[in-house]
């Protein structure tokens, strides 16, 4: 037994023995009444953190969040637990939001999830005025980043909470943190004295692997029947038009694949949205409007298929991959003209050079670790300012990339470049200028005189993949720009000059003359703790569960998580107090689930003896 009433509910509400790493530290500093930034990676535990300080606390704990869409499930996930949740959002009618406020009132609610516009109406104001509030927190905090990947502009309006509550604890909560994002947060919530708390944004479970685009569908299909047989997943588009057709060529190769993007109207967005959580091996092909806070926890594959625009909307969105802490992939394939197509949106993005100047600095680190030799994972957490040895799980670790001078290679593409930028008016693209460098006779070569160039034919020695390869290494070290002003051709930058004058090398990353689309064998490990008899026992506690998730209505992970039944497969416990120590099988699941989870392993017991005894 223990006195320390965190972790008393954590164990009996949650059926957890300990608490993770940071965790037990945030939950006492806010149950004692302290403000806290929590930056911890997705699937690191962050609800708990306010979770168990609104049940151990007095009074009911409000917890603010962007999304909708998902409250439903969050509070079907806490009455499968026995907690007393509830929300109030423009989905309810007004009937279901007066019982809300009702049961407020009368102390029946232990967390209340409210999207921020709705918190900041008057009415909600004065309801929560005459309540007592545990705490108060605020979920996916990086919303109040201007500059952020997801602004929302009623996050603004939360510093209100301070003034009118001075009291109540606030823990704001995200996923995404570079020293930037942390400090808007703790500026515009008005944090600035709480304590910060900054878990490791390692997630060693997810294998990063970035490869050279040529047919990027071919490619995604390989991947996903290769190594991702029948597994949940995400495909990130940058298009709703790519969405679609990406979503549909799957769906025409065998692929249980559903398109989501901002222009699809919210009954279908929704319906879509809740196939993938609720459906086993759904493929979600979608734009970055999907995701957040979307906490399934067998996403197998998070995969990229254009070039995100910074490293924390990369890295937010495939910790979204493996949030069970088993294998899984983040893959991206990426090419020459991703390179050029950001550079261009960046340029015509409208804004102030300041605006521009960011724009353009998260994309070079973006596609610094595109370009790295050197381990991705070290790369990623140095962004957020770890450090970290090599991780061993990575395509750069797993297969180490050659790198080769191409100094010479990059004075003769800079004076080709140079050459054809002074014949302003046309514009040429990387085709035509590899076309000049590898000395082809094309009709374009011939009538413009290009075969005259003292450049025509000095790059027979490289492959055309291999000159695409220096072009976007070029593009991506700042050494080539497209020129907005001369018709969007490509040009020189001040950086150029060093190398064209030979003062500075040039190591680039050697292109394998055939893309590998993965590093090495399978990703999807053999359990080695499931036996053939735990198998058995794990697949029908699965088909038990999805019996009941169907006929409650709610996501199977909902009901138990993966990593709770294979639990159960392998100590299959004969009572209820030998199942309740399975880590995940809180008091109120075992109440509600227990005998029928002992019945389920015992008629396995009787199969398996008559198969071993025929009558
Ligand atoms: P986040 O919000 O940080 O993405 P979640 O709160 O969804 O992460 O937690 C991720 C997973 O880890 C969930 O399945 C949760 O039940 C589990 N988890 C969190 N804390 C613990 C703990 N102390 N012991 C065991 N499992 C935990
Ligand atoms: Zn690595």
């Amino acid at each position: 037994m223990t006195d320390s009433p965190a972790l008393a509910v954590l164990q009996r509400v949650f059926g957890y023995e300990t608490f993770r790493a940071e965790q037990q530290s945030i939950v006492e500093h806010v149950i004692a009444g302290g403000d806290a930034l929590v930056l911890m990676p997705t699937g690191a535990g962050k609800s708990l953190c306010y979770q168990v300080p609104a049940l151990v606390r007095e009074g009911v704990g409000v917890v603010v969040s962007p999304l909708i869409a998902l409250m439903q499930d969050q509070v079907d996930a806490l009455t499968e637990l026995g907690v007393r949740a509830a929300f109030l959002n423009s989905t309810q009618d007004w009937q279901g939001a007066r019982d809300v406020e009702r049961a407020f009132l009368q102390g029946e609610i232990d967390l209340l999830y409210v999207a921020p516009e709705r918190l900041l109406t008057d009415r909600c104001i004065q309801l929560l005025e005459r309540g007592r509030i545990a705490l108060f927190a605020i979920d996916e905090a990086h919303c109040v980043s201007q500059w952020g990947h997801d602004f929302r502009p009623e996050y603004l309006g939360l510093s209100m909470l301070h003034e009118r509550w001075p009291d109540v604890p606030r823990i704001a909560l995200t996923a995404t943190a570079t020293q930037t994002t942390r400090r808007e947060i703790a500026e515009r919530l008005a944090l600035g004295e709480a304590r910060q708390f900054v878990a490791s944004f390692d997630r060693p479970n997810i294998r990063y692997h970035i490869v050279e685009k040529s047919d990027v569908r071919r490619q995604l299909l390989t991947l996903l029947r290769q190594e991702h047989d029948g597994d949940a997943g995400i495909v990130y588009c940058l298009s709703r038009n790519k969405v679609e057709e990406t979503a549909e060529f799957l769906r025409a190769n065998g692929i249980d694949a559903l398109p989501y993007h901002a222009g699809l109207g919210s009954a279908l967005r929704a319906q879509n949205q809740s196939r993938f959580l609720r459906e086993d091996g759904v493929v979600m092909v979608a734009t970055i409007a999907f995701g957040m806070g979307i906490d399934k926890p067998d996403v197998r594959f998070v995969a990229h298929i254009d070039l995100p625009k910074s490293i924390e909307g990369y890295y937010q969105e495939t910790g979204r991959a493996g949030r069970d802490g088993l294998p899984a992939t983040a893959w991206l394939a990426y090419g020459l003209a991703d390179v050029v197509q950001q550079r261009r949106m960046i340029d015509e993005s409208t804004g102030d050079d300041a605006f521009r100047r960011q724009l353009g600095a998260q994309l070079d680190a973006m596609l610094g670790l595109c370009e790295t030799i050197t381990c991705r994972r070290q790369r990623l957490l140095q962004y957020f300012g770890q450090a970290i040895a090599p991780c061993g799980n990575c395509d750069n670790c797993l297969q180490p990339p050659q790198a080769w001078d191409g100094t010479v290679a990059a004075q003769k593409m800079l004076s080709a470049i140079y050459r054809l930028w002074k014949e302003r008016g046309q514009r040429y693209g990387a085709g035509h200028l590899i076309d000049i460098l590898r000395g082809k006779q094309t009709a374009r070569v011939s009538d413009n005189g290009h075969d005259s160039l003292s450049v025509f034919g000095v790059g027979k020695d490289l492959s055309e993949q291999a000159w695409r390869g220096v072009l976007r290494q070029l593009l991506a070290h700042g050494l080539v720009m497209v020129d907005q002003e001369g018709y969007g051709t490509l040009a020189l930058t001040e950086a150029s000059r060093a190398v064209l004058r030979g003062e500075r090398t040039l190591m680039l990353r050697r292109e394998a003359d055939r893309p590998a689309t993965r590093a090495t064998s399978r990703t999807r490990l053999a359990d080695p703790e499931l036996d053939s008899v735990a198998q058995i026992a794990f697949d029908a506690l699965r088909e038990w569960r999805s019996e009941v998730a169907r006929s409650h209505g709610v996501p199977a992970y909902v009901i138990f998580q993966n990593a709770t039944l294979r639990e159960i497969a392998i100590a299959r416990p004969d009572s209820l107090s030998a199942l309740s120590r399975v880590s995940g099988v809180g008091a109120k699941k075992l109440e509600s689930y227990g005998r029928l989870i002992l019945e389920r392993l015992a008629a396995l017991d009787t199969g398996v003896v008559r198969l071993s005894q025929p009558a």
